[in-house]
């Protein structure tokens, strides 16, 4: 699905399906030279990590490995509840591995920052995260993030994984919602 395909319900498009897989493709560049020697495990949260977690894997031009979590903390909304469930865990025992958790989004910073006290409590070599957006917010979460895509403002975002009561994650560019979709 393209903007073009849902114009009225964006603001704006926020970064298009060719700057995303471009800031892709330098993230993997760089994660790469990180960890050089060394075999990574990609953990993507389901479901909005999805789209990033295949063009990030796709962009190494070496071997990862990838495993994949289920967390709920949003139900359907677009207000966090601050209530961080696994629901589906890792297939891997990741002791000793060097572990990147890739997630789309770090909003209030509640999920990720949960989640990797959670992995780093199974004996890993490393924990680190990486996000495609982080919003302002996410400063207020003890949740150091090594890797980041872009910052962007404190506003809804709908796209390339990223949904709004399920919908808009099969839109390639990622857009703001206009509130009168949520209201
Ligand atoms: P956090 O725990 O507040 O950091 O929120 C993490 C999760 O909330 C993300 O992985 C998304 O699934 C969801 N989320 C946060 N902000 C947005 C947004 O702007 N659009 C869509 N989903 C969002
Ligand atoms: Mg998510």
């Amino acid at each position: 699905m393209d903007s073009a395909h849902v114009e009225d319900d964006l603001v704006n498009v926020l970064f298009t399906e060719a700057q995303i897989q471009a800031r892709l493709k330098e993230l993997a560049r760089e994660i790469e030279v990180d960890y050089e020697g060394k075999d990574i495990l990609i953990v993507g949260i389901l479901r909005g990590a999805v789209m990033v977690m295949a063009d990030m894997a796709r962009s190494f031009a070496r071997h990862v490995e990838m495993d994949w979590m289920a967390v709920s903390s949003y139900g359907s909304g677009t207000k966090s509840s601050g209530v961080v469930r696994i629901l589906k865990d890792l297939d891997t025992d990741i002791s000793g591995r060097d572990v990147i958790i890739v997630d789309e989004i770090i909003d209030t910073g509640l999920t990720l920052s949960w989640l990797s006290s959670n992995l780093s409590s199974r004996s890993p070599a490393s924990v680190e995260i990486c996000t495609l957006l982080r919003k302002p917010e996410a400063l207020q979460m003890p949740v150091d993030v090594k890797y980041v895509g872009w910052d962007i403002p404190n506003e809804f975002v709908v796209g390339y994984g990223l949904d709004y009561r399920e919908r808009y994650r099969n839109l390639r560019d990622i857009g703001t919602l206009a509130p009168h979709v949520y209201s």
